[in-house]
């Protein structure tokens, strides 16, 4: 048996920030969310805007990690009504919309299939079908129960916001820049970016798409997205796996099996505008449009439900890029890659 594990996502989106221009950012790292963060800030006052998102952060990290015990989603998961507050309540509200949205494909109470399959421990293992059955009789959006401030779950059940927390926490760091009236940077949260105004120069930002296939080279890309006042967001098998047997396992689960989805995907990136609320919509839809595959995505994305674009990188090698970024992108040099636009 061969197990070969990733236990940090590589960074699925890396900002370029050559050729900048004279004016320079202050920037800070910092791990939080089991992931690498950076945020970059320009102007005055950038020393107390990257204080004061890191704290974000990390209040955040505090209230919605599940795997923290003293966390409100870890107080959830121990079966008792709850009082977590309007914040996770309008969270998990938020996890019920894309849920409904995706037909399903967007389930955040597969927290106990994750863990059967080792994703929150790091102890990697195949569940048995049996196994697998019995937790997802518990699977399934109708098992909790929400008012304003409170929540309750059925019993067997748990959720995991993993998958919505970051993007969350990108649309926190947009309120706080436009309350500190920062005129431009961006913040990376693991596969979530957020592009704030312009460079510089005048510019959009350049945003690379990791290449799947080198998951390990974070100079290996796609392709780059020149992106300004926009939230881009991505998901993909390659970000955190183990291979047993000669079989690979990823962390993107299709609630509907309980494993992990094989849609046909590699990697799922959604780009949207910055508005209020569109980083959690783009992490979501990014996980949910993954579990779904090409076909149903792209009708999702055509059926106008959410105001997004899609880049879409299929195990085939295909990169699908729709319409509304058809400009706005352009193949890594040297891509071995067959880019398509779609409408
Ligand atoms: P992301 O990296 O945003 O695509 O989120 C993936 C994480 O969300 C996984 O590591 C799981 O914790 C959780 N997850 C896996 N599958 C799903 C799903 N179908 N719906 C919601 N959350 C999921
Ligand atoms: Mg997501």
């Amino acid at each position: 048996m061969k197990y070969r594990a990733r236990s940090f996502a590589a960074l699925s989106l890396a900002l370029m920030l050559s050729a900048c221009g004279s004016s320079q950012p202050e920037t800070l790292s910092i791990l939080a969310m089991d992931t690498a963060m950076t945020f970059s800030v320009y102007g005055d006052d950038a020393d107390t805007v990257l204080s004061d998102a890191s704290l974000e952060v990390r209040r955040l990290d505090a209230l919605l990690s599940r795997t923290n015990p003293e966390s409100a989603v870890a107080h959830l998961n121990t079966g008792d009504q709850i009082q977590v507050g309007e914040e996770v309540c309008g969270l998990i509200a938020a996890a019920q919309e894309y849920s409904a949205a995706t037909g399903g494909a967007f389930d955040i109470t597969l927290a106990p299939v994750s863990t059967a399959w080792g994703f929150t421990t790091d102890s990697y293992q195949v569940p048995s079908q049996e196994e697998l059955d019995a937790l997802l009789a518990h699977v399934g959006m109708e098992h909790i129960h929400l008012t304003e401030d409170a929540a309750t779950l059925d019993p067997g059940t748990q959720i995991d916001l993993g998958a919505i927390a970051k993007g969350y926490a990108s649309d926190q760091l947009g309120a706080l820049f436009q309350r500190s009236g920062v005129e431009r940077g961006w913040v990376s949260l693991g596969g979530n970016v957020l592009t704030w105004g312009s460079r510089p120069d005048g510019d959009p930002w350049e945003v690379g798409i990791q290449d799947p296939a080198h998951p390990d080279e974070s100079s290996a890309l796609v392709c780059s997205l020149f992106l300004q006042d926009a939230f881009a967001v991505t998901s993909g098998s390659y970000q955190r796996y183990f291979e047993q047997d000669g079989k690979r396992y990823h962390h993107i689960l299709d609630p509907k099996t309980g494993a992990p989805a094989e849609s046909g995907l590699v990697s799922v990136t959604v780009v949207a505008d910055y508005a209020p609320g569109n980083g959690t919509m783009c992490d979501a839809l990014s996980t949910a449009l993954f579990v779904m595959g090409e076909e149903d995505a792209l009708s999702f994305w055509r059926s106008g439900t959410y105001d997004f674009e899609l880049v879409l990188v299929t195990e085939d090698g295909r990169v699908l890029v729709t319409e509304g970024l058809a400009d706005q992108y352009a193949p890594a040099e040297g891509s071995t890659y067959v880019f398509e636009t779609v409408s």
